[in-house]
């Protein structure tokens, strides 16, 4: 227990020792905790104090415990410290504020000295200053009973529920008057707010004296917003969103009291409405439980042929225990260098001149590598506008690489690239918005537009017309191996190594050749497995791979390049933001028979696969519904942010999402049930898709089918009706939500392949082929398929990388298509081995597989063959608006509850069911798998990840600080996920589907979810029924739009206002608008009443 050295570490840890508690730390007044304890140990000793002494002394305790529970995660507070939370004064402590309300002491010790002073003491300046001298140490903590009628409360908000530093905070205490509601003393202390915790003295000293009451809870909420003062937002954080919390929890601290009240004395205290008791409740963790549901393999197929088994992940294990290598696990090559990346600090700009003097001084600095060091190409042109691996004179987005420099270590390399100084020159116009590219008519060509039926007609003919608008963000790749790559000369014949994380080697192989000015028979790129790539590591990864390879080319050593994840996030760019305007007639029996329109993306600064993602989007606008008249556009805006490239859906996610967005609108308008607008319109026959496809929505409607029962949604719907009648401050949702994805490429070319399988003489086997693992599973299914095809054990057949030299002109691992198309070449390499082996096995039959191998090299016969895939037979001719782009589809159903928490905008995603046709599954565990987690990344997409650029485009949201992906908490607690049985797919290998991103479309299902809880807090207050949700739709949003006193408070300003009719059944909001600032377009949609 004494082996920390922090300040008063030895003291400390020895007094807070739970065993010696009876000695020490518990005294007549309180409990002493030693600054070194760890933030976990706090936590038990609290929560065993808890358990021991009366609840009366422990409501300091139990206030504590509550920030404990979801500060940080387990690994922080294992390793944070008591003391250093405090000492930090961060306004982001969620300790800080319930400590100091509660008169929590600080026993601090210098040479020969200690004194005591209060908490409260060191933010009382509110700047961060405080009365600790530089010579003091913090000993211990001083945490005090509660006593009688005292009551202390602590709350947070975070943009995730766990492992997310809050955006507003708070701690209060109030002690009474005996056996009054009369307040003796009131505290109140906020943190996240401003640059340190502070304390709303004067409201607490205005209220003393105060009764427990409505009046005064009206003029605390007033005081509050008065008295603290929160700065313009600085980081893209919205103000008026952490004014409304503040008032939130203060409200919610009153309902907490009152109950108290109540509990103590039930004659003068009534309490509060039973419907307000569930917000007393904090959403909690846990675990969650998942069923997963798929068909066993038939009974006649061999035990040994492991095709459609829940095989488990060839690397699941090295994963896990951290065994597998990425690139940063490689050895050093000798003579190494690492390289560090200088980007531009501006979005758009002349680049006037660039002093790397003080750079190249900087210790173990090899050189800095600029655009004159490109042999050949610099710019790539795959379309109009180049991809550029170096800016040459000017800049166009904050993040692109200026040069890059390289030393003997990436601790110099980073500390050079910051002393580079670059000159700028701003250049206008700075595009940074869809709506300023509009206003600058900055596009990328071409526009596409789809069309069929006769829209204007169809218009003049329905009962009904809406027209809307949503807003869909970007998203991170967020991998968790970030960009990375190791360039090797090879010292003779311009020949280099090059170890990437990558999904498309070949193009990798292509740029750098290209801009070496070498032939690609020069370049190897190897590729043993990569650590998530999700689309964002084809195009952005070639060019940072160039930079590494210019720069070995330069220097004649090996380079290695790892992007930190702030610079990855700034480097690279993401899923596209979209926003889509639509306009739809409908009848009033809810058939939609016309739809118009129109998608704006933001490409960024160059084209990428921006058109291809445009033109994807709107291939699958219909998503599973069969309109008549449908005309949509797609516009790809060039903006100045970094280039926005593939991502898991390609389009669909944000295309989907619209279509979903429209069909509630319908319902919201005709009164009917979102589902049931989406059975009204659902592909129900043999039909053509808006581009004339042949589709069989056969498996669809059997997916939608099986998900209501399955979900048992009907009889859900009925109990979470009666569940939001009996709750005012929570509520619940659900939606259910279809969906068909097609799958292919559009292009034949592009979903060719080729393996190469290696016997040898033992009997082992080594397979190769064209695709990347990058942690769906592709080599186990591989590995499966060889074994079933050999006929030989899983175990005898080993991958070991992809690599360019054993599998040329490899398309990318793109699309859900690994496995179809390789699985196909594999299967093609392996029947041409079996045909060769043929005539030795028909001579000896009972032979083992050893026994033929050896004898076919006796008889010399190749033991090594390759095999091929030609690729689909898809086509598009955007002239005519018409072809057959997509090889199958693959369709879904998912139906998601959800809670939300009114006061402050949090949810809780309660229940997921999601039933998918994916044809008869190579691996169902790898499947479900790959179901479950691109479902996740779907919330995150539309709940939850939010990316924010300053005014000059620069990203504040850059490292898993600021940006939230899912976390376990956010893992749906009942999480079930069935594949449709009896499922055939002629199409693929085995019958199976492609399955990497169906899922993630599902996730939108919480999004309805939440958008039904909304509505129904909404139409208990009376508010306007029509409404419009951004995605993603964070607690922020959730909050703004479950309109009440508060957030009308906090939008009026501060006078004259009363706050009786939240806490009335029957309130009418006489709230004009929602929302802030930051709200600006959804205002327009929110007039209420
Ligand atoms: C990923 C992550 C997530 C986090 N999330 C949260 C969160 O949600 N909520 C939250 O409240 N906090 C959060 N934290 C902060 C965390 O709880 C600790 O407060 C923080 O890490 C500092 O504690 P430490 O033990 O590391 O202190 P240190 O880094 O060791 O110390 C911090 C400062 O205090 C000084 N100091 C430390 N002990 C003493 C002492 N006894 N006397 C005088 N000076 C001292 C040190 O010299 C140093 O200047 C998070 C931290 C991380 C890394």
């Amino acid at each position: 227990m004494f082996t920390q050295s922090k300040h008063g570490a030895r003291e400390a840890v020895g007094m807070c020792s739970w065993k010696q508690r009876r000695d020490f730390p518990l005294g007549r007044r309180g409990l002493t905790l030693g600054a070194a304890c760890s933030l976990s140990l706090v936590k038990d000793i609290l929560t065993n104090a808890i358990a021991e002494f009366p609840e009366e002394k422990t409501r300091v305790f139990c206030a504590v415990l509550q920030q404990l529970r979801t500060l940080g995660g387990e690994q922080i507070r294992n390793v944070a410290s008591f003391g250093g939370n405090i000492i930090s004064r961060k306004s982001t402590s969620d300790l800080n504020p319930v400590l100091a309300a509660s008169n929590c002491m600080l026993n601090l010790a210098s040479r020969g000295q200690k004194r005591q002073i209060p908490m409260s003491d060191i933010f009382a300046d509110g700047v961060g200053n405080n009365t600790i001298t530089p010579e003091e140490v913090l000993v211990s903590i001083h945490i005090p009973y509660s006593r009688k009628g005292e009551y202390v409360a602590a709350f947070r908000q975070a943009p995730r529920r766990e492992n997310a530093l809050p955006i507003t905070n708070a701690g209060m205490r109030v002690l009474f008057e005996e056996g009054t509601d009369i307040i003796k003393d009131l505290s109140i202390f906020y943190g996240g707010a401003v640059l340190t915790t502070v304390c709303a003295k004067q409201t607490c000293q205005t209220l003393t004296g105060r009764h427990w009451n409505e009046q005064m809870l009206d003029e605390a909420c007033r005081l509050v917003l008065k008295e603290i003062a929160l700065p313009g937002s600085t980081d893209g954080e919205n103000v008026d969103y952490k004014k409304t919390l503040m008032v939130s929890f203060f409200y919610r601290f009153f309902l907490e009291v009152s109950q108290s009240l109540k509990t103590m004395d039930p004659c003068h205290f009534p309490g509060i409405p039973m419907e307000y008791g569930s917000v007393l409740k904090d959403f909690k963790t846990r675990m969650p439980q998942s069923i997963q549901i798929y068909q066993d393999v038939g009974p006649s197929q061999s035990p040994q042929d492991p095709v459609g088994r829940p095989v488990m992940h060839q690397s699941g294990i090295k994963h896990a225990t951290g065994e597998a290598v990425y690139i940063d696990d490689l050895p050093p090559v000798d003579g190494e260098l690492f390289l560090a990346a200088v980007t531009s600090s501006r979005a758009h700009a002349k680049i006037v001149s660039i002093d790397t003097s003080e750079a190249l001084k900087g210790a173990g600095v090899f050189d800095v590598i600029t655009v004159h060091d490109v042999p050949a190409a610099n710019e790539f042109y795959f379309s109009d506008d180049p991809e550029i691996i170096f800016a040459r004179n000017e800049v166009i987005c904050v993040g692109q690489i200026v040069c890059a420099v390289v030393a003997d270590s990436d601790v110099h390399a980073k500390q050079a690239a910051a002393k580079v100084k670059i000159e700028y020159e701003m250049l206008e116009p700075v595009i940074l918005t869809i709506e300023e590219a509009i206003k600058h008519n900055s596009f990328f060509e071409p526009k596409r537009k789809l069309e069929q039926g006769n829209v204007e007609e169809a218009f003049e003919t329905v009962d009904n017309i809406i027209e809307g608008e949503i807003c869909i963000g970007g998203q991170k790749h967020f991998y968790m191996e970030t960009q990375s790559m190791l360039a090797v000369p090879k010292g003779e014949d311009e020949e280099m190594d090059l170890y990437v994380s990558t999904q498309h080697p070949a193009i990798i192989q292509e740029m750098v050749a290209a801009s070496l000015g070498v032939p690609a028979n020069r370049i190897m790129c190897h590729v043993k497995r990569v650590g998530g790539a999700f689309g964002g590591k084809i195009l952005r990864t070639g060019l940072l791979a160039s930079v590494a390879a210019v720069a070995a080319n330069k220097t004649s050593r090996a380079v290695r390049l790892i992007l930190s994840r702030e610079d990855d996030m700034v480097i690279t760019g993401g899923r596209h933001p979209f926003i889509a305007k639509y306009k739809v007639g409908f009848m009033n029996d809810g058939r939609i028979t016309a739809v118009d329109a129109k998608y704006y993306v933001n490409g960024g600064c160059t084209p990428d696969e921006s058109v291809l993602v445009a033109e994807v989007s709107l291939l699958k606008i219909d998503n599973a519904y069969k309109i008549p008249n449908l005309r949509c556009w797609a516009y790809v805006c060039k903006t100045n942010l970094p280039s926005n490239t593939a991502f898991r859906g390609f389009g669909f996610p944000q295309s989907g999402l619209v279509t979903e967005t429209w069909i509630t609108d319908v319902a919201d308008k005709t009164g009917l049930s979102p589902e049931k607008i989406r059975e009204i319109n659902m592909y129900k026959k043999n039909e053509q898709t808006h581009f004339k496809q042949k589709l069989d929505p056969q498996n669809l409607i059997r997916c939608w089918n099986e998900c209501m029962e399955k979900s048992a949604y009907c009889s859900r719907r009925t109990a979470i009706n009666e569940f939001n009648k009996q709750n005012y401050w929570k509520k619940r949702g659900i939606a259910i939500v279809p969906m068909k994805f097609p799958f292919g490429v559009s292009t034949p070319y592009l979903s060719q392949a080729a393996a190469l399988v290696h016997i040898y003489t033992d009997g082992s086997v080594l397979l190769t082929h064209g695709g990347i693992e990058m942690g769906q599973g592709i080599h186990t299914k591989m590995i499966q398929v060889a074994s079933r095809e050999l006929n030989i054990p899983m175990s005898s057949i080993h991958f070991c990388e992809t690599s360019t030299t054993t599998v040329p002109n490899a398309c990318a691992s793109i699309g859900s298509a690994g496995t179809d198309v390789n699985g196909m070449a594999v299967k093609d390499a392996c029947q041409t081995l079996l045909k060769r082996l043929q005539p030795i096995i028909k001579k000896n039959p009972t032979g083992t597989w050893n026994d033929w191998i050896k004898e076919a090299f006796k008889q010399s016969v190749s033991l090594s063959a390759t095999g091929y895939f030609r690729g689909y037979n898809e086509y598009m001719d955007w002239e005519k608006g018409e072809g057959h782009p997509f090889t199958y589809f693959i369709f879904g159903a998912a139906c998601s509850e959800v809670e939300i928490n009114c006061l402050t905008g949090d949810h809780k995603n309660l229940r997921t069911d999601i039933i998918m046709d994916i044809g008869c599954s190579i691996n169902p565990a790898v499947d479900i798998g790959q179901i479950e987690g691109a479902f996740v990344q779907g919330i995150g997409l539309y709940t939850m990840e939010e990316l924010k650029y300053s005014s000059e485009g620069v990203l504040y949201t850059r490292g898993p600080d600021q940006y939230k992906i899912p976390a376990v908490c956010d893992i749906p607690e009942q999480f079930s996920v069935s594949l449709l049985s009896s499922s055939q797919n002629p199409y693929a290998i085995y019958a199976s589907k492609g399955i990497g991103e169906a899922g993630f479309f599902l996730g939108c299902s919480v999004f309805f979810a939440l958008r039904d809880a909304v509505t129904s807090v909404r139409n208990e207050r009376g508010l306007k029924k029509t409404f419009a949700l951004n995605s993603p739709l964070t607690a922020e949003q959730i909050r703004a739009n479950c309109a009440d006193a508060f957030t009308e408070m906090v939008r009026e300003g501060i006078g004259g206002f009363s706050l009786k009719p939240p806490v009335q059944k029957n309130y009418v909001c006489h709230v004009k608008h929602v929302g802030g600032a930051f709200w600006g377009k959804v205002l327009n949609h929110h007039s209420l009443l």
